[in-house]
C-alpha cells in the first residue's frame, strides 16, 4: 500500500513538473512572437501552436493543406517556400527563408527543423514562423527595386531569370517541362516615335498589367526591357498551357488599348516559345532560344507565335557565322560570277544570260546566294557586293562581246537597298561607260517586294533607267502580290514567271489556267515573258505551245562559270 502511495505521489510530482514544463513552453511560445507547426510522421498528425492567428487567417488539418501557404505568400516565394517546407525530400535537417505576405507588409521568417529516427526516416517536423517585418521594412523599398520593374510592377529581368532557374531545377527533379514565351510588341518603335515616350510608357504599362493576370504559382511574368516581356510556365498544361495563354493574349489584343488620354491604339505582339528540356538545358539558353524563335515569328508577320524547332536555332547560328564571314568576304572578294543562259522558245537560240553570284568561303565551301543575300541585305554589305556583281558581270560580258560580237542581254539581280542608294543610276552608267557597253544590252531584275516600301522613289529611278535604254524585268512573278491589274502601271519590259508555277504546270490544271492567262495578259500589255526553272521536255513543250517567249532552266542550261558561257556562244555562232 505504501509502495502504491509512493508511486502515486511520484506520478503526481512528475505530472506537476510536466504541466509546469508545458506551461513554460507555452509561455516561451507566446512571448516569442512566433507560431509553430508540429507534424508527427508516425501518427500523421499536425498541430499548430502559439500565435497562429497572428500570422494566418486559415487553419491547417493535414499536410495537404500546405498549398495555403503558397496563396498566402507572394507568388515569387512559391518555389523556395516549397523547398523549405518539404526539407525531408532533400534529406535535410534544417533551413530557413524570409517570405513576404501577399496582402500585407508583413515579412515572416520560416524555419523548418526535421528530426530523423535511428533508421534515418523523418520522425518529427517543426516549422517556426517569426515576424521579421521590423528588420525588413527598411529594406523593403530596396528589395522591391531588386525584384520588380518599376514601370510595370512585374518581375524584373534578373529576378525572373532566378525564378525561372528554380522552375528548371524543379522540373529536372520532377521530370516536368518549363516553357518560356518571349513576347515583343510589334512596331513599338513606330508608336514610341509617333506618339512620344509618355504614350509609349503607358502602352508598356498597360500591356504589362494585362499580362500580370496570368501570374500564379506556376506562371511568372516579367518585363525585360522596352517592349519585351517574358512568361515562364512550370509544367504547362490546361489553363496554363502555352496555347491557352496565347489564345487569351490574342483575344485581349483584338480590341485596341484605351489610353488615359482617350487615345485608342491597336497592339500586336510576336511571341517565340521554347521549352525545357527540348530547346535548352539551362535557364539563359532557354530564354535565348525563345528570343531567337520570336525573331522568326516576327519575320512571318505581325501578331504571330512560333514554337521552337531545332532548325530555327541551326539557321540562326549559321546566319551569325555567315554574317561574320561575309564582312571579311567583301574585302577578300571571295565571290565568283556564274551565268545561266536564257533561250528564245521558238528556235532555242541564246537570248542572254542571268548573272548569279557564287561565294566560296575561306574553307572552300560554296554558300548559296539564297542564304547569304538576305543576310547581306540586312547588314548592308549588299551594296558593295552588288557593285562588284555589276562591274564583274559587265566586264566579262564586254570581253565576250569584243571576242564574238554576239548580241545578247545580260540580266542582273538588284536588291532594293541598291536601288535606294542616291547614286545608283550614276553608278550603273559609270560602269557601262567604263566597259563601253550600251544600256540596251543590260536588263535589271527587280522583285515585287522592292516596290512595296518606296514605290514612288523606285519607280522613278526605273523610269530614268528605262529612259536611257536599260531593260527592267519583274522577277519571281507569282510569289508576291501577283495582281495582274497592277502590272499595267509598272515601268517594266519583261516578266519572269516563277519556278513554282512551272513545277506544276504540266500536272495541275489550275496552274495551267493561271499560267495561260498570265501569258495572254502580259503579252497584251506588251511585255516579254520568260519561264524560270524549266527542267523537263514536257514543260518546255507546253510553254512553247502557250507561246511563252523565253525559257530559262536546267533543261536547257544550268548556271555555269564564264568559260562555259563562252563555249555556248561559240556553239551558237557555229
Ligand atoms: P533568282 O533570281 O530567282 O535566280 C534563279 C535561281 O533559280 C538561281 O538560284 C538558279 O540557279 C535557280 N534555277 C535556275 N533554273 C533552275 C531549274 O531549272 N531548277 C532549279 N531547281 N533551280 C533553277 P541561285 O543562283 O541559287 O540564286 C538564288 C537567288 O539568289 C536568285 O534567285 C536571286 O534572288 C539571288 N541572287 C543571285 N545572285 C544575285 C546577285 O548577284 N544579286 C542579288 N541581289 N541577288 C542575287
Ligand atoms: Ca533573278
Ligand atoms: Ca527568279
Amino acid at each position: 500500500m505504501n509502495e502504491l502511495k509512493a508511486q502515486i505521489e511520484l506520478l503526481n510530482a512528475m505530472n506537476k513538473k510536466l504541466m509546469q514544463d508545458a506551461k513554460i513552453l507555452r509561455l516561451i511560445c507566446e512571448t516569442s512572437n512566433s507560431a509553430f507547426l508540429y507534424y508527427n510522421y508516425g501518427e500523421n498528425t499536425l498541430q499548430t501552436i502559439a500565435n497562429w492567428d497572428y500570422f494566418f487567417d486559415f487553419r491547417l488539418t493535414d499536410m495537404n493543406d500546405f498549398p495555403r501557404f503558397y496563396e498566402w505568400a507572394e507568388a515569387r516565394y512559391t518555389a523556395p517556400l516549397r523547398e523549405v517546407l518539404f526539407l525531408e525530400k532533400r534529406g535535410m535537417k534544417t533551413a530557413a527563408i524570409e517570405v513576404k505576405a501577399r496582402n500585407s507588409r508583413m515579412w515572416v521568417e520560416i524555419e523548418t527543423n526535421i528530426i530523423y529516427d535511428d533508421m534515418g526516416k523523418p520522425a518529427d517536423k517543426i516549422v517556426r514562423f517569426k515576424d521579421v517585418t521590423k528588420f525588413n521594412s527598411q529594406n523593403d523599398e530596396l528589395s522591391y527595386v531588386a525584384y520588380y520593374d518599376l514601370l510595370t510592377g512585374l518581375y524584373n529581368r534578373n529576378y525572373f531569370v532566378r525564378l525561372l532557374g528554380e522552375f528548371v531545377c524543379r522540373a529536372k527533379e520532377e521530370k516536368k517541362t518549363v516553357s518560356v514565351m518571349f513576347i515583343d510588341l510589334d512596331d513599338f518603335r513606330l508608336l514610341n516615335d509617333g506618339y512620344g515616350i509618355i504614350v509609349g510608357d503607358e502602352i508598356v504599362q498597360m500591356f504589362g498589367q494585362f499580362l500580370s493576370d496570368f501570374e500564379n504559382e506556376d506562371v511568372i511574368v516579367s518585363h525585360f526591357s522596352a517592349d519585351i516581356y517574358c512568361i515562364g510556365i512550370y509544367d504547362p498544361c490546361g489553363e496554363r498551357s502555352v496555347g491557352a495563354i496565347y489564345d487569351k493574349i490574342s483575344a485581349g489584343l483584338q480590341k485596341p488599348f484605351k489610353l488615359s488620354g482617350g487615345l485608342e491604339i491597336p497592339i500586336a505582339a510576336s511571341i517565340g516559345v521554347a521549352e525545357y528540356p527540348e530547346a535548352a538545358s539551362n535557364t539563359l539558353e532557354l530564354i535565348n532560344c525563345a528570343e531567337i524563335v520570336m525573331f522568326k515569328a516576327k519575320a512571318s508577320g505581325k501578331g504571330k507565335m512560333q514554337n521552337f524547332d531545332g532548325s530555327i536555332l541551326e539557321d540562326f547560328l549559321q546566319n551569325v557565322n555567315i554574317e561574320n564571314k561575309l564582312k571579311g568576304a567583301v574585302f577578300d572578294q571571295n565571290f565568283m560570277m556564274y551565268f545561266q543562259p536564257q533561250f528564245h522558245t521558238s528556235d532555242r537560240v541564246l537570248r542572254g544570260v542571268e548573272a548569279l553570284i557564287r561565294w566560296k568561303d575561306n574553307t572552300g565551301k560554296t554558300i548559296h546566294p539564297d542564304i547569304f543575300i538576305p543576310i547581306a541585305e540586312k547588314n548592308g554589305t549588299i551594296v558593295p557586293i552588288g557593285t562588284w556583281v555589276m562591274e564583274e558581270s559587265i566586264r566579262l560580258y564586254a570581253g565576250w562581246k569584243e571576242k564574238y560580237h554576239y548580241p545578247m542581254l545580260i540580266s542582273l539581280n538588284v536588291s532594293a537597298i541598291q536601288y535606294k542608294q542616291p547614286d545608283f543610276v550614276d553608278k550603273v552608267m559609270q560602269i557601262l561607260h567604263k566597259y563601253d557597253v550600251s544600256p540596251e544590252e543590260i536588263e535589271l531584275e527587280i522583285t515585287e517586294t522592292i516596290l512595296i516600301d518606296d514605290f514612288q522613289e523606285i519607280t522613278e529611278k526605273l523610269e530614268t533607267l528605262r529612259g536611257m535604254g536599260v531593260k527592267i524585268s519583274l522577277d519571281d512573278f507569282g510569289t508576291g502580290y501577283s495582281s495582274l491589274s497592277y502590272l499595267k502601271g509598272l515601268p517594266i519590259d519583261t516578266l519572269k514567271i516563277d519556278k513554282s508555277f512551272i513545277d506544276t504546270v504540266v500536272t495541275d490544271e489550275n496552274t495551267r489556267i493561271i499560267t495561260e492567262s498570265i501569258i495572254y495578259m502580259v503579252k497584251k500589255l506588251g511585255f516579254e515573258t520568260i519561264a524560270e526553272g524549266v527542267e523537263t521536255q514536257e514543260q518546255f513543250d507546253y510553254l512553247t505551245e502557250i507561246d511563252c517567249d523565253n525559257i530559262q532552266g536546267y533543261y536547257l542550261g544550268k548556271p555555269m562559270p564564264p568559260e562555259e558561257i563562252e563555249v555556248l556562244i561559240q556553239k551558237t555562232l557555229a
